[in-house]
């Protein structure tokens, strides 16, 4: 089992969630997977098309108060240890969106998160270092829970 979880350590799924962006970080979410001069690859892990397979959840967007009980719901799917991570200011703080009617909070009052990675949106650079941290993280517990 042991064994596993380190293998795993190199290969972590990710997925994303938008929970409310204005697809700004959404376009450099696509950067950093399909710009070969971005490619998150290189850090061993892929994007993957369901919550049930992932390690790593990146969460865009402010957390509109229509989309909470869906992000928490896909949230809930995503087997321990998951590790999560903020992408631009809007999941961390609201950014421009915070004093409006339609937004639920800033992300971390619903979930625990573990990586932020500011910026409006963030430069494919910095969602890279984050992701990796990210991946440091994600292999600590997972070998913990091993
Ligand atoms: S941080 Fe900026 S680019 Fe990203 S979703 Fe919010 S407003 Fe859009």
């Amino acid at each position: 089992m042991r064994f596993l979880a380190k293998a795993a350590r190199k290969s972590p799924w990710i997925y994303r969630i938008n929970a409310g962006s204005c697809n700004g970080c959404d376009v450099e979410l696509a950067t950093t997977a399909c710009i070969p001069r971005y490619d998150i690859e290189r850090l061993g892990c892929q994007y993957c098309g369901s919550p049930k397979h992932a390690d790593i959840i990146l969460i865009t967007g402010p957390v509109t108060v229509g989309v909470k009980d869906k992000l928490l719901r896909v949230y809930a799917q995503v087997p321990e240890p998951k590790v999560t991570v903020a992408v631009g200011i809007c999941p961390i703080s609201g950014g421009v969106f915070r004093e409006s009617y339609s937004i639920a909070g800033p992300l971390d009052q619903f979930v625990p998160v573990d990586v932020n990675v500011p910026g409006c949106p963030p430069r494919p650079q910095a969602i890279i270092e984050g992701l990796a941290l990210a991946i440091e993280i994600w292999g600590e517990r997972a070998e913990a829970a091993a």
